[in-house]
């Protein structure tokens, strides 16, 4: 189906991530005709959330409620330590992550109803596996996880992004490619469709309800500047080209009231050597995770952030502003052969900025822009000051820390100093933008005025008022699957009503 045959529907979907193809599943089995508008071609389809790794984070206090979304063998059950996830876990960690800004009723809407959506998307046909490779530790021969995420969607982002668009196509919902949503139709302040373009062609679409789903504004260098502030515009971006702002500029331009941390972003230690965005073979591979078992060091041969605060999944999201704001924008992550083995898939990986070496002295050679003196010292005290008496432990929060550094390492801090020794370059690399619109608990975009714009919802990255400073890992993918279904079923609602 092309645009220029399509003049009405009941609910225009802008986006064909996750949080728009749930969006457009909910719709549809709520009975009304759905439309998926796609600025990109289909070979670059699937938005930030094609880029994933899956991960995902919901509540589950028993074996059985994790089997409403994960076939856990019963090998498995025995064999695995899968913990429990409560909704106070997921509410402190929420709370904890994001200095307690979250905005507690889309908080509530999110973690009550995380489990849920996703066995809904199971009975749809999306399956599930368990994060083995990044996410538990063998202990005593037994698999046992940590951090509270447990499972990934089948195939990571690229199988999540595959079995939705199967999903939607099997459903007959058109997915229009190369079509971009540019303009909201209002009449009387009611959104009643939207202005599209395909290959420079612009047309009208009316429609009963429009879903939002266009992600952040993270692929925009213009606006990361803007909002972010300096040097954000040189960041790399690690996934889609194609998330520049648009649907929240539309729904601003609608009149939708702006929400949440706008001069905020999830950023990570991304690959100094990445592209400027994401690239679909290699995925997620530039991030660079283990760094709670490093220490990092900056240009001037110093460390500058705690590695070890917290499990990765609760600081890896805000330590890419912290590496942007070091002297030329990078970090070494040094390890020694202590911890190597430890080290996550995405180190083995062919497109990787390493260095190897048998004393730190070659390696200090080695390690391109770092203060060499400098980092000799920083390494002789911080080995100095690392606890001798506390076991290390790579599954629990082992409190082995360092005592008198002006930068503490509080987990996990391991002397360097069994060679070989190895050390990877990271910069900066944006995942999204926390900044949006604000919506309520159905979803529905919220005007200045502080009232609904009738017709219009939205979800995913683009939703303000969930994430500040800081995220917990596995949530975006929930999010947008909970927000987009809530968004689908009220549009539809909305569609039928006739209002
Ligand atoms: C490298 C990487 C790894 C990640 N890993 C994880 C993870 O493991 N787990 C997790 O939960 N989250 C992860 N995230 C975050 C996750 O990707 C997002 O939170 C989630 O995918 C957002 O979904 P979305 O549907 O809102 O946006 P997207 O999936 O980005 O979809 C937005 C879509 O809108 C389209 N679009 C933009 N503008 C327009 C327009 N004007 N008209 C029409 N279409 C438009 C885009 O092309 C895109 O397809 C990761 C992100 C990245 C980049």
């Amino acid at each position: 189906m092309l645009l220029k045959d399509v003049t009405e529907t009941d609910v225009v979907i802008v986006g064909a991530g996750n949080a728009a193809v749930c969006a457009a599943m909910a719709a549809h089995e709520n009975g009304v005709k759905v439309i998926v508008l796609e600025r990109a071609p289909e070979v670059e389809a699937g938005g930030n959330s094609f880029f994933t790794a899956g991960a995902t984070r919901f509540v589950f206090n028993n074996i059985a409620e994790l089997r409403e979304v994960l076939d856990v063998s019963a090998d498995e059950e025995r064999n695995v330590d899968f913990g429990v996830y409560t909704s106070e876990n997921f509410f402190d960690d929420m709370g904890r992550v994001t200095q307690y800004r979250c905005d507690p009723d889309l908080t509530e809407t999110l973690i009550g109803n995380s489990r849920s959506t996703l066995a809904w998307m199971k009975k749809k046909g999306v399956k599930f596996e368990p994060m083995y490779g990044r996410q538990a530790h063998k202990v005593d021969g037994r698999f046992k996880f940590f951090g509270g995420q447990v499972c990934a969607f089948w195939g990571g982002g690229a199988g999540l992004v595959e079995s939705l668009h199967k999903i939607a196509k099997t459903a007959g919902i058109p997915i229009l490619y190369e079509t971009a949503g540019v303009s909201l139709i209002q009449e009387a302040g009611k959104v009643v469709g939207i202005v599209a373009e395909s290959h420079g062609i612009q047309s009208k679409i009316m429609a009963k309800a429009v879903v939002l789903a266009a992600g952040g504004f993270e692929s925009n260098a213009e606006m990361r500047a803007r909002y972010l502030g300096p040097n954000w515009d040189l960041a790399k971006v690690r996934g889609t080209r194609f998330n520049m702002g648009d649907g929240i500029n539309m729904a601003l331009r609608a009149g939708a009231m702006p929400c949440g941390h706008w001069s905020g972003a999830h950023a990570v230690g991304w690959d100094m050597n990445a592209p400027t965005f994401g690239d679909r073979v290699v995925g997620d591979g530039f991030q660079k995770h283990s760094y709670p078992y490093s220490i990092m060091i900056n240009a001037d041969g110093e460390r500058f952030v705690d590695e070890g605060a917290d499990f990765r999944n609760f600081t890896y999201a805000k330590y890419g502003l912290d590496v942007l704001k070091q002297p030329g924008m990078f970090s070494w992550q040094v390890y020694d052969s202590k911890v190597i083995p430890l080290l996550r898939d995405e180190y083995r990986i062919k497109q990787v900025t390493k260095v190897e070496a048998n004393s730190l002295e070659e390696l200090a050679d080695k390690m391109e822009g770092v203060n060499k003196n400098r980092f000799l010292e920083t390494v002789k005290h911080f080995n100095a000051a690392v606890r001798k008496d506390i076991p290390f432990n790579s599954v629990i929060k082992d409190g082995k820390c360092t005592q008198g550094l002006a930068v503490p390492k509080s987990n996990w801090a391991e002397t360097i100093d069994k060679p070989p020794y190895q050390a990877y370059a990271v910069t900066c690399g944006i995942t999204f933008t926390f900044g949006g619109v604000k919506v309520s608990t159905k979803a529905a975009v919220q005007s200045v005025a502080g009232r609904e714009i009738p017709g219009l919802f939205a979800a995913g990255e683009m939703v303000g008022g969930l994430f500040y400073f800081n995220y917990p890992s596995g949530t975006g993918l929930v999010s947008g699957a909970v927000f987009g279904r809530i968004a689908g079923t009220q549009a539809a609602l909305h569609a039928k009503s006739g209002v």
